[in-house]
């Protein structure tokens, strides 16, 4: 039987990097592209990193009960498709979702045999850095994903498992521990 994994941590904490390096390692594993309403970061390619939609597009969706999940996060909507989910179920895959703390309750919700994942910081100071690093956001941006940090981090006490990325080798050997066990 395979297995719902679902990974969160905060913006910045580096999750992106060690679940990539993961798929290196196992490429049979299958990483949902979520749906969003957030401007497209340069770098980034519809389809491959998310699908980029407009506010009325993702309103379509939710209005069709396309969506196994979507959240509110830092101002713009995201969105896993349930279609995606329900095909790699049937063709017996493991599913990877990397999507905020709200959005995984609710899947464990629906799916209580999921695992939640938190990926952590080694420190709040290191996290704020690397957010900053990215040259990404602006501050305005950059003020509100710290403001979400909070939250994020009471959500993650329900979560199933925490691992601390101090070192991206480790955090991919502890993702091993728990997701290929
Ligand atoms: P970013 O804008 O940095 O790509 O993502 C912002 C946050 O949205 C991250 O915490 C990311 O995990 C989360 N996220 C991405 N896709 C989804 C999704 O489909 N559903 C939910 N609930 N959150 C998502």
């Amino acid at each position: 039987m395979k297995k719902l994994f679902v990974i969160s941590g905060s913006s910045g904490v580096g999750k992106g990097t060690v679940i990539k390096e993961f798929l290196k390692k196992h490429p049979d594993y299958k990483l949902s592209v979520s749906c969003t309403t957030r401007k497209k970061r340069e770098g980034e390619t519809h389809g491959i990193n998310y699908f980029f939609l407009t506010h009325d597009e993702f309103q379509e969706c939710i209005k069709n009960n396309e969506f196994l999940e979507w959240a509110e996060f830092s101002g713009n909507l995201y969105g896993t498709k349930k279609s995606f989910v329900e095909n790699c179920l049937k063709n017996n895959e493991n599913i990877i979702l990397e999507i905020d703390t709200k959005g995984a309750l609710n899947v464990k919700k629906i799916m209580p045999e999921a695992i939640l994942i938190f990926i952590l910081p080694p420190s709040l100071e290191e996290l704020e850095a690397r957010l900053r690093g990215r040259h990404t956001e602006t501050e305005e941006a950059i003020q509100k994903r710290l403001a979400s940090i909070k939250l994020e981090f009471e959500n993650s006490k329900k979560f199933d498992y925490t691992v601390v990325n101090d070192r991206v080798e480790n955090a991919v050997s502890a993702l091993e521990e728990i997701l290929c066990k």
